[in-house]
């Protein structure tokens, strides 16, 4: 089986809402189980959890053995919960199934990073930097970059956050895959899954399966963004298991499009979507890889600098 056939199947299969799990190294495979037979692990290839089933099912997976099981603080005590601890903790887990990944405590948080083989097939491997903030009240911001014979690149702007191009692989609220202050295996597997469907769209000019787009005001999906961003031959947005084209793509075309550009610009504060791009303190340290010097967390992570008092404006977004 060559590499644009088995990638091609694995995206047959998450456009079939078929589960995927992700082995030791980050390899990206079909779950053929039941979906109601459990994951068995074995002593040197721990597998995932199903991560398509879990999100389609709108269930927090099942924690993995030797998982971290600090609970998720309340809103009262966020703010002095300090997750870096818990982070740190998960190092020798995170290195067993990611070989080579290492956490480097920063004064805000923790940085992660990890190379990912995703198919054994492909002739190249992805590399995640990820900040994870030493506070619950922000989420983590992670980039990916490709690693091959002709150096380290960007992975890209595909469901990507506005305007740092940080990897948008799962949606905390719709599908709670993963929260802040949790397994770090299964953080870094969302990422593997995510960076396989970049590599589908790169071969095969078409994301796999399930995917989100930015709300509008109203939080329904936003048609400009997904004029822009979706492929009339991908999965729409609106959970129909229809293609665009042939789902909400009409409607989308039949708006005034300088007027929902408009509203776009209006709530983005004017960042484009094309512009989505990684800090360039972080790209130059990735491209150094694997002897890389990382910037601050504060220095990258918009959200955290924002948090912290340290840059005024900030026009994030989900993608
Ligand atoms: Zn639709």
């Amino acid at each position: 089986m060559d590499e644009r056939t088995e990638l091609q199947r694995i995206g047959d299969g998450l456009d079939d809402h078929c589960a995927v799990r992700v082995k030791n190294r980050g390899i990206v495979v079909l779950d053929d189980t039941s979906p109601n037979e459990s994951v068995q692990e074995t002593e040197n290839e721990q597998q995932r959890k199903p991560q398509r089933s879990a999100a389609r099912q709108g269930k927090r997976p099942a924690r993995r053995k030797g998982a971290s099981r600090r609970p998720r603080p309340s809103r009262a005590q966020a703010r002095i919960v300090d997750l870096s601890d818990g982070y740190l903790g998960q190092e020798k887990q995170v290195a067993d199934a990611y070989p080579g990944a290492s956490l480097t405590p920063d004064r805000h948080g923790v940085w992660l990073t990890a190379e990912s083989e995703i198919s054994t097939e492909l002739d190249r491997s992805a590399l995640f930097v990820i900040a994870l903030p030493s506070t619950v009240q922000i989420e983590p911001r992670g980039w990916a970059f490709w690693k091959s014979d002709s150096g380290v690149t960007w992975i890209g702007r595909r469901h990507t956050n506005m305007v740092d191009g940080s990897v948008c692989a799962f949606h905390m609220k719709l599908d709670g895959a993963w929260q802040p202050g949790g397994d770090l295996r299964t953080l870094l597997d969302l990422y593997s899954v995510w960076a396989l469907r970049h590599a589908h769209l790169e071969i095969f000019e078409r994301w796999p399966g399930r995917q989100y787009a930015m709300p509008d005001e109203a939080g329904r999906c936003d048609p400009y963004y997904r004029l822009i961003e979706f492929r009339e031959n991908e999965l729409c947005s609106c959970g129909s298991d229809r293609r665009y084209g042939s789902c909400c793509r009409p409607r989308d075309l039949s708006l005034d499009f300088l007027a929902i550009k408009a509203q776009f610009d209006r709530r983005c504060r004017g960042a484009r979507l094309l512009d989505r791009a990684p800090p360039s303190s972080l790209v130059s340290a990735m491209e150094q890889w694997p002897a890389i010097t990382l910037p601050q967390i504060s220095k990258a992570h918009l959200l955290l600098k924002h948090h912290l008092g340290l840059k005024q404006d900030s026009s994030n977004g989900s993608c």
